[in-house]
C-alpha cells in the first residue's frame, strides 16, 4: 500500500526538489528571494524556470499557468503548453525565466472596479515565489499577483502580500525594543477551517435554485433537521467516508497539509481543517482545497455545497480563520511564554490585537460580508454581526489586573507588574468553548469566526494584518522614545487595555441582551453587507490603508464598488431563479395538483359527499396561489424598478430592501403549499430528499 509520506507533496516544487534540481548557487539565491523577498535576477529566474519545467514535465504536465486570484472570489488559469515549434515540424518543450516571473493575460473580463479601462485590458500576473507551483490536472501552476499596468493591484493577493509586509516591519520594531536581534522576519500564520456541505448529485441537478444560485429559494423543512444533534463529530458514511479519503490524497500531493476531518452539525454538513501555514501560502491552499473539495465530489457522485447558507432552518456553513504572528526564529508572539520578559511582550502583541479589532470592527466586518454570508451572521449560528473579542476568564483575570493595579493570586504566585512576574498560566482552548463569539483568544491564536464559508481568505487578514499594524506602528513610535522601557511598556498596555476594553465580551453573543450592552459601549452593529460596505470609504480606514501602503485610494474605491456591484448581481440572479422556478416549475405544478382535487371534489358532490379533505385543501391551496402569483407579480415589478438606480450603494440597498423580502414572502407561502401537496406532483426534490440524499 503506497504510504502517504512517500506521496506527500509529490506535485509540489518544493524545497526539496528545488534543492535536488537547482545548482547550489541557483538554490541559494532563489531562497534568499523567498526569504527575504530579494529581487530575482533574470539569470536565477532562466534557471529556475527550467529546472521546473523539466521537473513538471517529468511529472506529467503540459501545459504552465500563472494561478491568480482575481476580485471575483475565485481562482483563474489560462492554460499556455510547453511546445514551441523547431521550424522542421518538430517541437520542444520551452519556459523562459521571463515566462516564470511575469505574465500578461487578456484580463479585461475580470472585475477591476474602474482600475482598468477595457482599451487597456491587459493586466500583468507576477509571480510570489514564496508559495510554491505545484501540478494540477497537467498543469504547472505558479501563484502569482494580478495588477494592472499602472500597477494597482485587481486580486485578492497583492494587498495580503502587502499588509503581510506592513506587519512584518512594525513588528520587527517592537521586536528590536524587547531585544531580540536575532529576528529578521516576522510572518502571520493561519489555519483555517473549512466546513461545507455533500447532497446527492441527481438530487442537486433537479434543482435550479442550487444550480444557479448555490441555496435553496425555496423548500419546507424536513420533519427531522439537527435537533438531536446527531450528526455533529457523528460516525461517517462509507460514501463520505471514501470521498474524504481522495481528497486527502489529492491535497496531500499538493503539500496541503489535510488534518481533522468530521461531521458538522446540520445533517450533511462536514468540515476539514488543515495544519496553519504561513498567510499567503495558507490563502493559496484554501482557494486549491475548495476547488478540489468540488470536483473530487463529482467523482463520487456528490455535489459540495459552499455556499453560506444552502438551506434555511438548519445551520449554515463558516470558516474559522486561526490566525497569529510568528517570527523566523520559531517564536508564535501570541503565545505567553514563560519568563516575565517573554510575558511582557506577549501583552504587549496581545493588547495591539485588541486595539486593532476595536479601532477597525468595520474593516474585519467587511471583510466577512457577503450576500451568502448575511444570511449566517447574527441567526444564532453563527457570530453576530457585532465584532468582539473573546479572551476566556484566565486572560480576563491578567488583564483586569493590569487595569485596576490590583495584584493577581494564583498558584500560590502573584502576577502584578509586567516585566518583573510570571503569568498565570493560560489554558489552551480546545474545547472551543465560546462558539458565540466572532474574535476568540483561544490559547496561542486568535480565531475569527465570522467568515462564511466560501470566502477567500486573503480580504479578513488583509484587514487584520493591516490594523494590527497601525497599533504596532503607534507603539514602536512611543516605546522607542522611552526613557524607562518597563514603565512606560506597563503604562501603555494598561492604557490601551482601559481604552480598548468595550471590544471585550466574554458572554453568549447569541443573547439579545448583547445586542443592547453592544450598542450602549458604542459598538458596531452592521446587519447586513450593503450596510457595512461603505466604511471602507471612511477617512480612518482610508488613512490606515494608505499610510501602509496597503491599498492605494482608487484601489479602495475600486474594492467599495465591486464589492457593491456583486452583491445586488448576487441578489439579482437569486431573483430570477425564484420567477423562473415559480412560472415554470411551482406554479403550474400546483395548479395542476389543485385541477386533480377538483375534479375529485365535483365527483365526490355528485355523490352527495361534502366538506371533503379535498374540498378543504383546494380551498386553502387556491387561496395560497393567489398569493403567491400577485407576489410573483410585484417581485417582477420591483426587478424593472432595479434597473432604474444608477448608484451602486443606493442599489444593493434596494436589493437588499425591496427584493429580497418579496423572495421570503413567496418562499413561505410556496413552503407552506408543499407540505399539503403530494410528494409526487411536487416539482423538484423536498429538503428530506437533499438533506438525507447521502446514504
Ligand atoms: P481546535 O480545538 O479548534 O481544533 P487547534 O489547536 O487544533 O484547535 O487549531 C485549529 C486550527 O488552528 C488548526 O488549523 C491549527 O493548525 C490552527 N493553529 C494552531 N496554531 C496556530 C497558529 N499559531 N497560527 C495559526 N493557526 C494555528
Ligand atoms: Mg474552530
Amino acid at each position: 500500500m503506497k504510504q502517504v509520506t512517500d506521496y506527500f507533496g509529490c506535485l509540489v516544487f518544493n524545497d526539496k526538489v528545488m534543492k535536488s534540481k537547482l545548482s547550489s548557487d541557483v538554490y541559494k539565491k532563489l531562497k534568499k528571494t523567498i526569504n527575504d523577498g530579494k529581487e530575482l535576477d533574470i539569470s536565477v529566474a532562466n534557471s529556475v524556470a527550467q529546472a521546473m519545467k523539466d521537473w513538471a514535465i517529468e511529472n506529467g504536465a503540459t501545459h504552465y499557468t500563472h494561478w491568480f486570484q482575481p476580485m471575483t472570489g475565485s481562482t483563474a488559469e489560462k492554460h499556455d503548453s510547453f511546445i514551441s515549434p523547431e521550424g522542421n515540424g518538430e517541437i520542444i518543450m520551452e519556459f523562459k525565466g521571463k515566462e516564470l516571473i511575469k505574465g500578461e493575460p487578456d484580463a479585461s473580463s475580470f472585475p477591476s472596479g474602474g482600475l482598468r479601462a477595457t482599451c487597456e485590458a491587459r493586466g500583468y500576473t507576477a509571480w510570489d515565489p514564496t508559495s510554491y507551483a505545484f501540478i494540477k490536472d497537467k498543469c504547472l501552476c505558479i501563484p502569482t499577483a494580478f495588477c494592472s499596468y499602472g500597477g494597482e493591484a485587481l486580486d485578492k493577493k497583492t494587498p495580503l502580500l502587502r499588509s503581510m509586509q506592513a506587519l512584518n516591519k512594525q513588528a520587527l520594531r517592537i521586536l528590536k525594543l524587547f531585544g531580540q536581534d536575532n529576528v529578521t522576519t516576522v510572518k502571520t500564520t493561519v489555519g483555517p477551517e473549512q466546513e461545507y456541505f455533500l447532497i446527492d448529485k441527481a438530487m442537486y441537478e433537479k434543482r435550479k435554485d442550487l444550480i444557479y444560485t448555490g441555496r435553496t429559494l425555496f423548500g419546507a423543512m424536513a420533519p427531522k433537521g439537527q435537533e438531536l444533534d446527531d450528526h455533529y463529530f457523528g460516525s461517517i458514511k462509507t460514501r463520505v467516508q471514501e470521498f474524504m479519503n481522495d481528497l486527502n490524497e489529492e491535497l496531500w500531493k499538493l503539500g496541503i497539509l489535510a488534518k481533522t476531518e468530521h461531521n458538522e452539525v446540520a445533517p450533511g454538513q462536514h468540515e476539514l481543517a488543515p495544519i496553519f501555514a504561513t498567510t499567503n501560502i495558507a490563502a493559496d491552499h484554501n482557494q486549491i482545497t475548495m476547488e478540489m473539495m468540488q470536483r473530487i465530489a463529482k467523482k463520487h457522485n456528490l455535489v459540495c455545497l459552499l455556499h453560506e447558507k444552502p438551506f434555511k432552518g438548519v445551520n449554515g456553513s463558516g470558516k474559522h480563520n486561526n490566525w497569529s504572528m510568528s517570527t523566523n526564529t520559531g517564536i508564535n508572539l501570541l503565545e505567553p511564554g514563560d519568563t516575565p520578559a517573554e510575558n511582557a511582550q506577549f501583552l504587549l502583541f496581545l493588547v495591539s490585537v485588541i486595539k486593532a479589532v476595536d479601532e477597525y470592527q468595520d474593516l474585519l466586518r467587511i471583510s466577512v460580508a457577503s450576500a451568502s454570508n448575511d444570511f449566517r451572521l447574527g441567526a444564532n449560528e453563527a457570530p453576530p454581526a457585532i465584532i468582539s473579542i473573546f479572551l476566556g476568564s484566565e486572560l480576563q483575570a491578567v488583564i483586569d489586573s493590569i487595569e485596576t493595579g490590583k495584584p493577581l493570586k494564583t498558584g500560590g504566585k502573584t502576577f502584578l507588574k509586567i516585566g518583573a512576574d510570571v503569568l498565570p498560566p493560560l489554558p489552551k482552548d480546545t474545547t472551543d468553548r465560546n462558539r458565540t463569539s466572532p474574535f476568540a483568544f483561544t490559547g496561542n491564536k486568535f480565531e475569527f469566526r465570522a467568515l462564511g464559508s466560501s470566502d477567500s481568505i486573503s480580504c479578513c487578514n488583509i484587514m487584520l494584518n493591516t490594523a494590527v499594524s497601525e497599533s504596532l506602528k503607534q507603539f514602536a513610535d512611543k516605546l522607542e522614545k522611552a526613557k524607562d522601557f518597563n514603565l512606560e511598556l506597563h503604562e501603555l498596555i494598561k492604557e490601551t487595555i482601559i481604552k480598548h476594553k468595550r471590544i471585550i465580551f466574554n458572554g453568549n453573543g447569541y443573547d439579545d441582551s448583547w445586542v443592547k450592552e453592544a450598542e450602549k459601549r458604542g459598538l458596531l452593529n452592521l446587519k447586513s453587507t450593503p450596510e457595512a460596505l461603505p466604511y471602507y470609504l471612511h477617512d480612518k480606514n482610508i488613512k490606515l490603508f494608505t499610510s501602509h501602503e496597503i491599498y492605494t485610494l482608487n484601489e479602495i474605491n475600486a474594492r467599495y464598488e465591486i464589492g457593491q456591484e456583486h452583491y445586488s448581481k448576487i441578489v439579482n440572479i437569486e431573483a430570477l431563479t425564484c420567477l423562473d422556478m415559480l412560472n415554470k416549475d411551482y406554479l403550474p405544478a400546483i395548479s395542476k395538483y389543485t385541477k386533480n382535487l377538483a375534479e375529485t371534489v365535483q365527483l365526490k358532490n355528485s355523490l352527495g359527499i361534502n366538506n371533503t379533505y379535498e374540498f378543504v385543501t383546494l380551498n386553502k391551496i387556491s387561496t395560497d396561489l393567489s398569493k403567491a402569483f400577485e407576489l410573483k407579480m410585484d417581485l417582477e415589478k420591483t426587478l424593472e424598478g432595479a434597473k432604474k438606480i444608477e448608484d451602486c450603494t443606493k442599489l444593493s440597498m434596494y436589493y437588499r430592501e425591496k427584493v429580497l423580502p418579496i423572495m421570503e414572502d413567496v418562499r413561505e407561502i410556496i413552503d407552506g403549499i408543499e407540505l399539503n401537496v403530494d410528494s409526487k406532483d411536487w416539482p423538484v426534490p423536498s429538503y428530506g430528499d437533499l438533506l438525507y440524499s447521502v446514504k
